[in-house]
């Protein structure tokens, strides 16, 4: 131990500093304290200073303000009554999902037993977005994800079952379907009285969803299309009786006068005939949701089920795609800050990688996407 004037210096033995190094230090720390004291009309100066407005949060404390806006990066999107009827859903939704659901039990039967469906039915979990005047709850985006993650959080296998009937199985009657269509099927389906599914995926056709083999032609009497073909993987296969299938239709070109196959896709109800189901698949998790082979033989279709307007109009689902991800390309190329920096700046490769990683950046980044969704389409 050495010691300097009011100064303790603990060293090792044998390695005691040369008296001048420990001066030199001493009179450098005197000097710099010196020239603090001098700086201090200066400091005093620029804290007099007007601030300038930063939403950065850590600066706008030392002001003693708080500014959320970029540690809670959730903007306030939806109005006084949304914001209500989500905070009535929500521990409504808890509680059906934590009390009543068993994602175990679900697991083991391979389905969800009918009185858990019915607390569904009666909690409106299968036409959330339907609108209410044809018998759904009628929410947008933002309140059907916040929905979906109660769901998520509690039984994966469920969410794929009422997920399936509405965010793919209905969705295209609900967004691109004609008045008659809404109110022939939107109601019974957004009440959970019947089921629907979205048939797209073919042995030979997965993502290049255009190679579908599976089609449809005319009847001789020009009233319905006639449906052959097989899909597989499809969820609520062996439950639904509405079904959202996609097939190839000829279609003319009438300014080339050539025939073309093209896409179109067709609102099919098991009641029509010729549409039958394989067994389960034997997956090895989100066992309660069924998913199966569908057949469609010789399956008559009335001209005014194809799905929106026009026949060939079929790679909707591929534009419907394209609108999603729009506001979402705007968004991440646009203005909006997010973990408190442009998204823009953050798109390398490694940085997007990274935050798709974290749960709680996915959260964020879908919570935009929803936002931006709704204020896309309303
Ligand atoms: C549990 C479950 C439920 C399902 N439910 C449904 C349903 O309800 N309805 C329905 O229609 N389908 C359903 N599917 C099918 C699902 O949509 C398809 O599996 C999906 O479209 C991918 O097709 P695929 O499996 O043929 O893979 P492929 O298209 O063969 O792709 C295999 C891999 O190659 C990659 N890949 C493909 N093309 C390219 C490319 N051009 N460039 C780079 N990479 C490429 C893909 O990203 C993927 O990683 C379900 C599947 C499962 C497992």
């Amino acid at each position: 131990m050495h010691k300097f004037g009011r100064m303790l210096v603990l060293v090792p033995k044998g390695q005691a500093p040369e008296v001048s190094v420990l001066h030199n230090q001493i009179s450098s720390r005197l000097q710099s304290t010196q020239a603090a004291s001098q700086e201090k009309p200066k400091k005093e100066k620029n804290m007099s200073k007007k601030a300038v407005h930063s939403k950065s949060f850590v600066q706008n404390v030392f002001r003693g303000i708080i500014e959320p806006e970029q540690v809670f990066p959730y903007p306030n999107v939806l109005d006084a009554d949304q914001r209500e009827t989500l905070e009535m859903l929500v521990p409504m939704g808890e509680r059906v999902f934590g009390e009543v659901n068993d994602p175990l039990l679900n697991d083991k039967l391979g389905e969800v037993p009918e009185e858990t469906t019915q607390q569904l039915r009666e909690l409106g979990a299968f036409g959330m977005q339907v609108p209410e005047e044809l018998g759904g709850v009628g929410l947008t985006n933002t309140q059907y994800g916040r929905m979906t993650e109660i769901v998520g959080m509690n039984d994966l296998g469920l969410g794929i079952f009422i997920g399936a009937h509405q965010s793919i199985g209905f969705k295209g009657i609900l967004l691109v379907g004609t008045p008659e269509q809404k109110e022939q099927y939107l109601p019974e389906l957004a009440s959970g009285e019947k089921f629907a599914a979205f048939a797209l995926t073919e042995p030979g056709a997965g993502s290049d969803a255009g190679s579908v083999k599976t089609n449809a032609k005319l009847s001789s009497d020009g009233k319905h299309w006639i449906l052959n073909g097989a899909k597989i993987w499809i969820s609520n296969g062996g439950i639904a009786e509405v079904f959202t299938v996609f097939a190839k239709t000829p279609v003319l070109d009438e300014a080339t006068g050539t025939t073309t196959e093209k896409v179109t896709a067709f609102i099919v109800e098991r009641s029509f005939g010729g549409v039958t189901n394989g067994p389960p698949e034997n997956k090895m998790g989100i066992k309660c949701s069924n998913t199966a082979e569908v057949y469609f033989d010789n399956t008559p279709i009335p001209v005014e089920n194809v799905l929106g307007v026009r026949v060939g109009d079929g790679d909707l689902c591929t534009e419907l795609l394209a609108l999603v991800l729009a506001p979402q390309h705007d968004h991440v190329h646009g203005e909006d800050v997010v973990f408190l920096v442009r998204l823009e700046e953050e798109s390398g490769p490694v940085h997007i990688t990274e935050h798709l990683a974290d749960p709680f950046d996915v959260r964020v980044l879908l919570f935009f996407l929803r936002q931006r969704f709704d204020s896309e389409t309303s």
